[in-house]
């Protein structure tokens, strides 16, 4: 078997054999298969796409790369929630620690930052200490111990998935079904956990731009999921305009720890308790009506801003960030952005607004590119509200000064105005399971 004449064979719009994908992932792994020659690959897939039968191979060749994690001596409530991607989304920093607080076992791998979005991974690793790689032993302890960790993917899960999706990353192939149904289901049957909650997102500043297309994601990883066991949830949410108000990593902690904390953006802490609630639902087998009240009672009384301290600590990071979000380094340049008319903010480009966030510092515009942890955009007037002109509608944050202008006027891009109200957003579109 030749991996070209896979290349070819899917350039000109053809079924692979589950040989043939078995022989694409073993041969990329053990890196007989060059990255030149895997992006060729990805980029066929991007524009052929996949049937069901190929994307489900490639979800279990991925999947089978690496070691699978057996969770079930942690019980039959062990949980896992993943994004397909979006800007500000720091829903995970909420859910996670609010769903242990209320007796679901969260032992959840997550990812770095991808294209225009952020990843968990480096938003944890923006708490000072904090580590994202731990021992099979450590992390397994650490759920037994207080019912949570989040980790990178760390050791041998996952590898396929590992490369591929540095090596998307930076080739524009992200943004096709079967390519993020695999990278994300392999993770999460690799990840062990017996619930797994989807969090669909559509609309700019995803990868599926509209309902429909994330729709068709959401029941391919459904499927997909349902059929190797998992007892699987997608939600479909809107990413139209960024999530909350901060973009970045630092930033999104902070605006985590405020959710935590019973305030925060009133369209972040809605997102997290619809998660939150039907992670908790799935585990305890009820309505996610029924799952909300106690997600709120977790959120008022402190006890899941308890749980993100206790795995922070857990996981070696500084606790005093959380209690002192003011303590986080600053950045050495803040920049305002103002309106240059006034009336209504009518559409903000949420991919935009991420690149632009990139361009600061924020995320990486090559593979193993460093991040800037206090890099990012502060959104202080988002789709829906009115402005003056002149009025600040954002702040950049970075420590390099020449990429300021260049963010601005993306920015400034990004977003339309009218002079009347534009219509509210719907933020829930479906729930799929
Ligand atoms: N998240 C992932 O884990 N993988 C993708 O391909 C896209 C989003």
């Amino acid at each position: 078997m030749r991996m070209y004449d896979i290349i070819k064979k899917k350039r000109d719009g053809n079924e692979l054999t589950t040989e043939e994908i078995n022989f694409f992932i073993s041969g990329y792994v053990d890196g007989s298969i060059p990255d030149y020659q895997a992006s060729a690959l990805c980029m066929a897939v991007f524009f052929s796409g996949m049937t069901p039968r190929e994307t489900t191979d490639l979800t279990l060749a991925m999947a089978k790369s690496g070691d699978m994690l057996d969770l079930t001596v942690l019980g039959d409530k062990t949980v896992d929630k993943h994004s397909t991607g979006g800007v500000g989304d720091k829903v995970t920093l909420v859910v996670a620690p609010v769903a242990a607080a209320l007796g679901c076992t969260v032992a959840k791998m997550s990812g770095r930052g991808l294209g225009h979005t952020g990843g968990t991974v480096d938003k944890l690793e923006s708490i000072p200490g904090f580590k994202v790689e731990l021992s099979s032993d450590e992390f397994f302890g650490q759920v037994r111990d207080i019912g949570i960790s989040v980790i990178g993917q760390s050791g041998n899960l996952t590898p396929a998935d590992k490369k591929l999706y540095a090596l998307r990353d930076v080739t524009a192939t992200v943004e096709s079904v079967p390519l993020i149904a695999s990278s994300i289901i392999s993770k999460k049957l690799a990840g062990g956990s017996r619930h797994i909650v989807l969090d669909v997102t559509c609309g700019s500043g995803a990868f599926m731009k509209t309902p429909a297309a994330a729709e068709e994601l959401a029941k391919a990883m459904v499927e997909i999921g349902t059929m190797a066991g998992r007892k699987m949830t997608a939600v479909i949410t809107n990413m139209d305009t960024p999530l909350g108000v901060n973009i970045g990593n630092i930033l999104e902690v902070k605006e985590a720890v405020d959710v935590l904390k019973g305030g925060g953006p009133a369209d972040l802490r809605e997102v997290c308790v619809e998660i939150a609630s039907l992670m908790y639902a799935s585990c305890f087998d009820c309505a996610a009506d029924e799952a909300r009240p106690k997600v709120l009672e977790v959120l008022e009384d402190g006890s899941a801003f308890e749980k993100l301290k206790a795995m922070v600590s857990a996981q070696g990071g500084d606790t005093a960030v959380l209690d002192d979000p003011s303590l986080f380094p600053a950045p050495q340049y803040s920049h305002e952005v103002k309106s240059p008319r006034g009336g209504f903010i009518s559409h903000m480009n949420a991919e935009q607004v991420g690149i632009a966030s990139v361009v600061l510092g924020a995320g990486r515009e090559k593979k193993g590119d460093p991040i800037d942890y206090k890099a990012g955009i502060s959104l202080l007037r988002k789709t829906g509200d009115a402005v003056a002109e002149g009025d600040v509608i954002a702040v950049l944050c970075t420590d390099t000064e020449d990429k300021i202008p260049q963010a601005e006027q993306m920015i400034l891009n990004a977003i339309e105005f009218s002079d009347t109200q534009p219509t509210e957003e719907t933020l829930i579109y479906k729930i799929i399971n």
